[in-house]
């Protein structure tokens, strides 16, 4: 049986592999990070840069705040008619000092979640076309 080409479903945000990373960008000028990628001007409103490096963000945070997501979700979330709650987390990147938003890895108990808590980046199937399976990433808890 062939198997189905994994693809991101956005492309240039992130890596996909057994060390999937998003991938950011850091002005050049004041060293803040962004991501999604910035390339236009920086938005540290000290700094007016518009110079900035692609860089892969850290693959390991902590939640900084989560929430339990009973609504349809927006692009790029948005699947089929099966769709199920689920929880997304808002990450802090220690070393990017950013807050990256992401939903939590399939079969994580919202319930398990705390603020604090290590987490690492992972890829998930997201939905399929009919020769690709498009991934996107999500949270997963480390200690659970
Ligand atoms: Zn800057």
């Amino acid at each position: 049986m062939l198997r189905k080409a994994q693809t991101p479903a956005i492309d240039g945000w992130y890596k996909i592999g057994k060390k999937p990373q998003l991938i950011g960008s850091q002005c050049k000028k004041c060293q803040t990070y962004f991501f999604p990628k910035n390339d236009r001007e920086c938005r540290n409103p000290r700094c007016s840069s518009t110079e900035f490096s692609e860089t892969s963000l850290s693959r390991e945070g902590r939640i900084w705040s989560y929430t339990n997501a009973c609504y349809q979700p927006p692009a790029p979330y948005i699947v089929d008619n099966s769709f199920i709650p689920f929880a997304i987390a808002a990450v802090e990147l220690e070393v990017e000092k950013l807050i990256v938003l992401g939903q939590v890895a399939t079969g994580t108990d919202v319930d398990s979640l705390a603020i604090g808590m290590q987490v690492e980046l992972v890829i998930e199937p997201l939905h399929e076309t009919e020769d690709e399976v498009k991934m996107i990433w999500k949270w997963r808890p480390k200690d659970l």
